[in-house]
């Protein structure tokens, strides 16, 4: 046997080798290299409790349990004897080609349906791989195929009282896909076993490959040796469009610079990198924007999060549920701050207390001052829908909000850190580089909004103790924030003043 077909593939990476073939070499040769931070745990977590239930599709199961290879074929094939309607991780090996299939539903004489299941709302293009590719291991190891299906999570189904499995997946029909793209899977699979086994190092240019469907890990590693920054790190740009200038050779910053038709947001963000100086500031901008505010303002912002699976009525899969809010209070100008703040106990649907406190702390006068405001307004308006005794005041907050993030992201204010973003989390230390009690970087525990919706979901499993110091992250880091606004207010307001 060759050391090309030595590479053992399972359908991950199959699908990784179809999306870019180096990533295989990597795997084998350089796996120290790959960074993890493109790895999102709870989104990992939340696939495989989405996996856990959807098993249970078909009523009862047996599964075969995860562990050695051989011994979850040998498993496999004692089920497959004994004619088991419904197996769970039913495992397969085809000339070193191995796969687990989610869901395998046994039918007349050697016939199967294979169900492949997605945490996703949708399918996705390389789904489609991962399908055909089970779909060929099954084949070949003699199984009359009949149906392959794609299971997602459904977004229309609606929680009321116990899940209805039945409703909240969606198995989608791939078969004729699947059957199209098998007579390549050979030739794939020898491609990638070919690069995967190469003595070198495999060039392969940075593409939208890199970054679509998912990050790769390795990309630290294969953009080494591109100057820095280059036309990726170009915050606001699409990806195809990097991608035909990376095509093109334009790659550093000095290379853009040069192009007529970059555009004037892009050139700005460039130009603050080559060229170093004060930052750019549209004073007359910035003072009628500021005219739009009225005291008291209210500096305000939520935290949510997003199961996969709905945990309460009336929510549907990736709902965003607010559990926190904080809020700043400045009643007059140069007046000093109050703090209000509000985060639900975990295990009860937090909303109605969020919307309750909301409604007592936040009177219908002045402004309320948010950071990108669409998602504020949808959530004030959901809560609107869902608890009409305390619609007025809900509305009223959406009605009386102001949009902070607008001079940054109109380019009123421009500073170089910021690198083309108008994340809050590239603003604030942009305008505030050494300030220590505006460093998120500072804080326990919780550092961004992802973390903060994963802090939640794990307080529901938390003793006293946990409890109580997690709280304390997730109001410190949600405090950060509505400090971060007034902060940034502030600098506006001084900006608007400076001669
Ligand atoms: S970073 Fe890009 S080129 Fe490198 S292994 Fe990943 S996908 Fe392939």
């Amino acid at each position: 046997m060759s050391k090309t077909e030595q590479v053992y593939l399972s359908k991950s990476k199959y699908c990784n080798g179809i999306t870019c073939p180096k990533t295989q070499w990597m795997a084998i040769h350089m796996p120290e290299e790959f960074d993890r931070s493109v790895l999102n745990e709870a989104i990992l977590e939340q696939g495989s409790e989405v996996g856990d239930l959807a098993m249970g599709l078909f009523g009862d199961y047996v599964e075969v349990p995860f562990g050695n290879l051989s011994e979850m074929i040998k498993i496999t094939q004692d089920l497959m004897e004994k004619r088991t309607p419904v197996i769970a991780e039913a495992s397969f090996s085809y000339d070193g080609c191995f796969c687990s299939a989610d869901i395998l539903v046994r039918k007349a004489g050697n016939a199967v349906e294979l169900y492949e299941v997605k945490s996703s709302t949708a399918v996705k293009e390389i789904n489609f791989h991962d399908a055909a590719y089970q779909y060929w291991v099954l084949t070949k190891c003699g199984w009359n195929v009949k149906k392959v299906f794609l299971v997602h999570l459904n977004t229309q189904y609606e929680r009321n009282g116990e899940l209805d499995l039945k409703q909240l997946f969606t198995a989608e029909d791939v078969t004729k896909t699947a059957k199209k793209f098998a007579p390549d899977i050979e030739e794939n699979i020898r491609h990638i076993r070919e690069v995967a086994s190469a003595k070198e190092e495999p060039y392969m240019p940075i593409g939208e490959y890199c970054f679509s469907p998912y990050d790769c890990g390795y990309y630290p590693w294969c953009s080494r040796n591109l100057p820095k920054p280059n036309v990726f790190d170009l915050g606001g740009m699409q990806l195809r469009k990097k991608v035909e200038y990376y095509d093109a050779g334009v790659v550093s910053f000095e290379d853009l610079l040069k192009q007529p038709k970059l555009g004037e947001a892009y050139r700005m963000q460039v130009e603050h990198v080559l060229h170093p100086g004060n930052d750019h500031i549209d004073r007359e901008g910035i003072a009628a924007f500021l005219k739009e505010f009225q005291y008291p303002l209210y500096f305000l912002d939520f935290e949510s999060f997003q199961p996969a699976i709905p945990v309460y009525d009336h929510t549907h899969p990736y709902q965003q549920i607010v559990f926190q809010y904080s809020l700043h209070i400045r009643k007059k100008p140069g007046g000093k701050l109050i703090h209000k703040e509000y985060l639900a106990m975990p295990g009860e649907d937090p909303r109605r207390s969020v919307a309750e406190h909301l409604c007592k702390d936040i009177p219908a006068d002045g402004s309320v001052v948010v950071y990108n405001q669409t998602f504020e307004k949808t959530r004030l308006r959901e809560m609107a829908n869902l608890f009409p005794d305390l619609a007025d005041g809900l509305l009223a907050i959406a009605d009386h909000i102001v949009d902070l993030i607008v001079p940054f992201r109109k380019r009123m204010y421009y500073s170089a850190p910021m690198m083309g973003s108008y994340s809050i989390k590239k603003v604030l230390p942009a305008l505030y580089p050494d300030d220590p009690e505006l460093d998120y970087h500072s804080l326990d525990g919780v550092h961004n909004g992802a973390e903060a919706s994963a802090a939640f979901t794990l307080m529901q499993d938390m003793d006293a103790e946990e409890l109580q110091k997690n709280r304390e992250n997730l109001l410190k880091y949600c405090g950060l924030d509505t400090l971060a606004m007034v902060k940034l207010f502030d600098r506006l307001e001084e900006a608007a003043k400076t001669e």
